[in-house]
């Protein structure tokens, strides 16, 4: 007898309708100052992607098992942007007609494993594509936000906090370099990247995100 596999789903906002997630992909470095504080000169970086795996995804309100092997997981407050549509070399002016909506995430982030993976000139896959490490929000339909406060506290205490008009790299200047890479398709998410702030989460902590315009994100580790 052949497995049965379930397609992932995010939920939407006001809506008992949930949307299908085919891929996730994420940029990295995607504000000056979070590129400054992994040590990287913003100007002179074109976006860059890595993915995780669709099941990555977490509910909001999730209470979460504190992830295997890492001593220092990260959080990455991001905007999460869906596509209803796709294409291959889409015009950036054309990518915002692919939007279903967006959402607040978190790129939660084994870092010590990403710092060893860096070093080694080896894949990042074990340190962002690991089970339950993309808590999502409900989508807002509609037009993603351009600017407003970007934020994450844990247990209440401030840790990041930006503007979305501080991306190096518009959503759409996103989706339209993504698109050279890969054909986009109906269900695929995008992390857009992360405000500086970022760093570790302890067992035991609750985690808030924050997009001004989209349903908060929290999130509780056991
Ligand atoms: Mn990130």
């Amino acid at each position: 007898m052949l497995p049965v596999v379930v397609v992932p789903t995010i939920a939407i906002a006001g809506s008992a309708e949930r949307f299908p997630v085919r891929r996730i992909f994420c940029v990295g470095q995607n504000y000056a100052d979070h590129a400054r504080e992994m040590g990287n000169d913003p100007d002179r970086q074109q976006p860059f992607f890595f993915a995780k795996p669709a099941n990555a995804v977490v509910e909001n309100g999730a209470t979460l098992p504190f992830p295997v092997r890492t001593d220092d997981l990260h959080h990455e407050v991001e905007l999460v942007v869906a596509l209803a549509a796709g294409g291959s070399d889409v015009d950036a002016k054309d990518a915002p007609g692919l939007i279903y909506g967006s959402a607040v995430g978190i790129d939660l982030t084994r870092r010590d494993l990403q710092a060893v993976a860096k070093k080694a000139g080896r894949p990042w896959d074990m340190a962002k594509g690991f089970d339950r490490s993309a808590p999502i929000a409900a989508l807002t339909p509609g037009a993603p936000p351009e600017t407003g406060r970007i934020a994450l506290t844990i247990d209440g205490e401030g840790r990041q906090s930006g503007d979305l008009s501080m991306m190096i790299w518009s959503v759409a200047e996103i989706i339209a370099v993504l698109s050279t890479y890969v054909e986009l398709a109906p269900g695929d998410l995008i992390f857009t990247g992360t405000p500086a702030g970022v760093g570790p989460i302890r067992a035991g902590q609750r985690v808030r995100a924050e997009i001004a315009g989209l349903e908060a994100l929290e999130v509780s580790f056991t």
